[in-house]
């Protein structure tokens, strides 16, 4: 009997257009080539080539791809969003090397940026020769940034930056820094050049999650910078937010690629795998978990298109990203923990993919606005309260 992959079930791919379909198959083939044969070694070490990779995909055109100008594609949200997930299919910490290059630091040089920022940083992000990063975070300011302690004051026609970072992506290897800080106007954000007398960037060491991916730690101790660094149109915290905004988005379709290579390792391994003389694939309770897990990765993809289509016509509200980033990353981990035990005592082996992917989702989980802070922003929409302070 033959058999269908499961997203081919619905058919789903009648719903993408030509264009679309060719930068997915662009997106697959430089993943195939340049992350597949590798990523588990990279994992493995906690060591990942990314100006090798930023290179390879700037090449193709897959950084900032969304945006336009300043040697960016221009490409659709739908598009994107299929590359985010190719990209994640073979690693949430490759995926993760683009999304913030591109819809963090790249998004908030080209949406708040002046002219000359976007003349500076922008044609060479694009082409991945210089990498970018993204500071929000702060080792006691998490979900709470508006209570970040980094400080920058003004000294003549200079800013100077104090405070710390945490857990900042491509941090240890960037040229540029997007960093948040408090004002005496309120929050402002600046391209900091990661050269500047006072910036340190410390890689995290111990993750467990995200190996493939270059995390670190970030030390402003009196970093001056001219107000030429300074991103003139970024007011207040809507800003860095818009930019996470996009960077969910992202994610919405990320964790989809994650999950449906899970599923499908788990199809081929089932079908292989005999247990009491037949194979695995053959029981009823392993069928019950494929199938449940096929209609959460499909009702998760139809969401993501939903999004990427609203995306690409009259634009998203930040409720309805949280409502495709907390759907879809919490199926996706539950879909990836569900495969390891089709997998068995091999589900925990780094020789499939499988636990690789779940152990990053629980990055993905937490970053970019934690499962229950998106449940807080969509119970505030449904009744116009607001429970962030408990
Ligand atoms: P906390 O905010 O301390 O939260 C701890 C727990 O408390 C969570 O379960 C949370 O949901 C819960 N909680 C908090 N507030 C509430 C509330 N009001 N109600 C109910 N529950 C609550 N940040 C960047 O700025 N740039 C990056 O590039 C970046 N990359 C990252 C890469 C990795 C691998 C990881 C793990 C994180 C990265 N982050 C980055 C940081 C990430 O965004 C934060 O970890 C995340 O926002 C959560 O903050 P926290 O870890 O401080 O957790």
């Amino acid at each position: 009997m033959a058999v269908v992959s499961p997203l081919d079930l619905l058919d789903l791919d009648a719903l993408l257009t030509d264009e679309e379909r060719d930068v997915r198959a662009l997106a697959r083939r430089v993943v195939d080539d340049r992350v597949r044969p590798y990523v588990a070694d990279w994992y493995e070490r906690g060591e990942v080539p990314v100006r090798d990779l930023s290179l390879e995909f700037g090449k193709l055109g897959l950084l900032g791809m969304h945006l336009t100008g300043y040697g960016c594609a221009g490409a659709s949200a739908v598009a994107y969003g299929l590359a985010c997930m190719e990209l994640e299919a073979a690693d949430s910490g490759v995926r993760s090397l683009v999304s913030v290059q591109g819809s963090l630091a790249m998004y908030a040089i080209w949406k708040y940026g002046s002219e000359e920022q976007k003349q500076r940083w922008l044609p060479g992000m694009a082409a991945g020769e210089l990498i970018g990063c993204f500071g929000l975070t702060e080792p006691d300011h998490g979900s709470d940034p508006a209570n970040m302690a980094t400080r920058a004051r003004r000294d003549g026609d200079d800013w100077v930056l104090t405070g710390g970072k945490m857990w900042i992506t491509n941090a240890p290897v960037a040229d540029v820094a997007v960093i948040w800080a408090r004002t005496d106007e309120g929050v402002a954000g600046f391209a900091v050049p990661t050269s500047t007398a006072g910036f340190t960037a410390r890689e995290v060491k111990l993750k467990l999650s995200l190996r493939a991916s270059a995390t670190g730690e970030i030390t402003l101790d009196d970093v001056r910078v001219p107000e030429s660094a300074r991103l003139p149109t970024a007011r207040g915290l809507k800003a860095p937010l818009s930019c996470l905004t996009e960077a969910r988005f992202g994610i919405v379709w990320g964790a989809l690629g994650a999950a449906r290579d899970c599923l499908e390792t788990a199809i081929a391994y089932a079908g292989s795998r005999e247990q009491f003389g037949r194979p695995i694939a053959g029981f009823q309770l392993t069928q019950a978990k494929l199938a449940d897990m096929t209609l959460e990765l499909q009702k998760g993809y139809l969401l993501a298109l939903h999004l990427g289509r609203r995306h690409d016509t009259v634009g998203l509200r930040p409720e309805q990203v949280s409502v495709g980033k907390l759907n879809n990353v919490r199926e996706a981990i539950k879909i990836a923990r569900q495969c390891r035990t089709i997998l068995g005592a091999n589900g925990i082996s780094g020789e499939y993919p499988v636990l690789r992917h779940a152990n990053n989702l629980e990055s993905v989980l937490t970053y970019e606005g934690t499962s229950e802070i998106h449940q807080l922003v969509i119970g505030q929409k449904l009744t116009g309260l607001s429970a962030f302070g408990g």
